[in-house]
């Protein structure tokens, strides 16, 4: 089994050795990707870290969460697979049905040359979906690089997504990532314009090398709907950097399971970075000569959020903050919404 858990020896030491005495009890991960049977193409597998997988439900998530962080209480945030090709309604439905708003709390992937306003107001406004997971793929560009946010949230979407106090997690689009010009205007932009709605930098806005986000997360921190998740990132440096100088109150621990449980690592070379995998993938560059024994991208998540809280002396109600409570708080204030205080 490609998974990285606790069912492997090395982890399990790994958890009781460094994140035993680290993580809360209760631990919401904002950034999960679940698709069930039949939403991938059956030639085209999601591609976790280079293993292969058709499908991933709500099954296979809880007993992952257990093995990932044993005798803690775990609540995840589900949206589908953001792939054009694949079955996105069949994969909305599966979540809207299956999560319920207890534990497992769903996201609407959202395709704009497909979905509209009107789709978009009867599944946020019936609670079937606390938010809305756009992706620049969904926008059809032949070239993905050229596309803009305002592409992937057009405004009459994001009207409802305001009215209902609704979240996006936003996969933010363009090479330059959190360093673009244009992506920091329409942030603000779309901050500020929708000012009740939610908007999550998915991955702290893609930035993972240090380049990326110093100097660029400033001109964002006036902006208190804007959230940022730690999804994938690696880098102790990015993340310390993020926990000084963006309020607490607005980073969201997530980790992108299922492809957070493979083995590999997220490093950084001049001023870029790559995965390291030790099976091929079309991200990373692959350990071909078996050198080395990896944990998964989630648990180097975790050490790197470990070495920057510990750096920065950051104490127990700052972890319960990220790992929990600033996630409840959205998404409290989202269900509110839709319960019908409009
Ligand atoms: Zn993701």
């Amino acid at each position: 089994m490609w998974k990285e858990t606790t069912k492997h020896e090395r982890n399990l030491k790994i958890f009781r050795e460094e994140f035993e005495g680290f993580l809360p009890e209760r631990i919401l991960d904002f950034h999960v990707h679940v698709f069930n049977e039949g939403v991938t193409a059956p030639d085209k597998p999601v591609s976790a870290g280079g293993n292969p997988i058709a499908k991933y439900d709500l099954n296979d998530l809880s007993r992952d969460l257990l093995e990932v962080y044993p005798g803690r209480e775990s609540m995840a945030v589900c949206f589908g697979f953001p792939e054009p090709s694949y079955d996105e309604h069949r994969n909305n439905d599966y979540l809207a049905g299956a999560c319920d708003n207890r534990r497992f709390f769903a996201f609407r992937l959202f395709n704009p040359n497909v979905d509209t306003a009107a789709d978009i107001e009867s599944d946020l406004g019936s609670g079937r979906f606390l938010g809305l997971k756009p992706y620049p793929d969904y926008v059809g560009k032949a070239d993905v690089h050229s596309v803009e946010i305002r592409d992937m949230l057009p405004d009459p979407v994001m009207e409802i997504v305001n009215r209902r106090s609704s979240i996006i997690m936003l996969h933010i689009p363009r090479k330059d990532r959190l360093a673009d010009p244009l992506n920091q205007r329409q942030i603000r932009q779309l901050a500020q314009s929708y000012p009740r709605a939610k908007i999550i930098l998915a991955h702290i806005g893609r930035a993972y090398f240090l380049k990326n986000i110093v100097g660029n997360l400033e001109s964002l921190i006036d902006l208190d709907n804007v959230h940022y998740d730690l999804a994938m990132v690696n880098h102790w440096e990015v993340m310390e950097y993020l926990f000084r100088t963006v309020p607490a109150e607005r980073i969201l621990y997530g980790t992108d399971i299922p492809i957070g449980l493979a083995p590999g690592k997220s490093v950084e070379i001049n001023d870029q970075y790559t995965y390291v995998t030790p099976v091929p993938w079309h991200l990373s560059i692959s350990d071909d000569h078996g050198k080395l024994v990896f944990t998964s991208f989630l648990y180097e998540e975790l050490r790197a959020n470990k070495r920057a809280v510990s750096r920065l002396s950051l104490s127990s109600s700052f972890l319960r903050a990220i790992f929990y409570e600033n996630g409840m708080r959205l998404l409290a204030s989202a269900k509110r919404k839709m319960e019908g205080e409009i």
